[in-house]
């Protein structure tokens, strides 16, 4: 049998309940000891104020990863990752302990209700897309980032990690 190739994928991480930045470096832990998921980078910590959503501010990055597994199932292990860090979805856009969405999956697009490929709100965020630059310049054009910088985002920490 031969080994399936890997792919490049990006994970954006959030959280701006308990201990935020402490959820990030653990979840980003939690990642890289996936089985078939390579932790190739992570960009810092960046603090921004909530979009669509409320309470104290979030932490934000982003990894990129090398991996074997399907984007369904890279999904699956990312959201065993979200209740193991007490997610809980009690409405929409609360306030969370954890949030990992996949943003780009290698060059694949997907439309369905449980995946959509690339992530659908990606492009609108400050918070994904400045540490999405961060580790993969060539992936987040000026104009994008342009188009963001009104946002409130912000360096906070480097992630210790990768
Ligand atoms: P959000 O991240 O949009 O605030 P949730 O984390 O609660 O909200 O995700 C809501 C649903 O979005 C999940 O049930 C998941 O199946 C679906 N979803 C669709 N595309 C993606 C993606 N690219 N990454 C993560 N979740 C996704
Ligand atoms: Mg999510």
């Amino acid at each position: 049998m031969t080994a399936r190739s890997e792919v490049t994928a990006y994970i954006g991480l959030g959280a701006n309940l308990g201990d935020p930045a402490q959820a990030l470096r653990s979840a980003i832990l939690h990642l890289g000891a996936i089985q078939g998921v390579r932790l190739l980078q992570s960009s810092s910590l960046y603090r921004s104020a909530p979009v669509d959503s409320s309470g104290p501010d979030y932490i934000n990055a982003v990894v990129e990863v090398a991996t074997t597994l399907n984007a369904p199932s890279l999904l699956t292990a990312m959201q065993a990752i979200e209740l193991t860090a007490g997610r809980e979805r009690p409405y929409i856009n609360a306030p969370r302990t954890l949030d990992l969405d996949l943003l780009l999956y290698g060059s694949a697009g997907i439309a369905s209700p449980r995946l959509t490929l690339p992530h659908p709100r990606m492009w609108q965020r400050a918070f994904v897309l400045l540490p999405l630059h961060e580790i993969a310049p060539v992936l987040v054009p000026s104009k994008a980032l342009n188009a963001v910088a009104g946002q409130a985002c912000a360096f906070s920490a480097s992630s210790g990690l990768v």
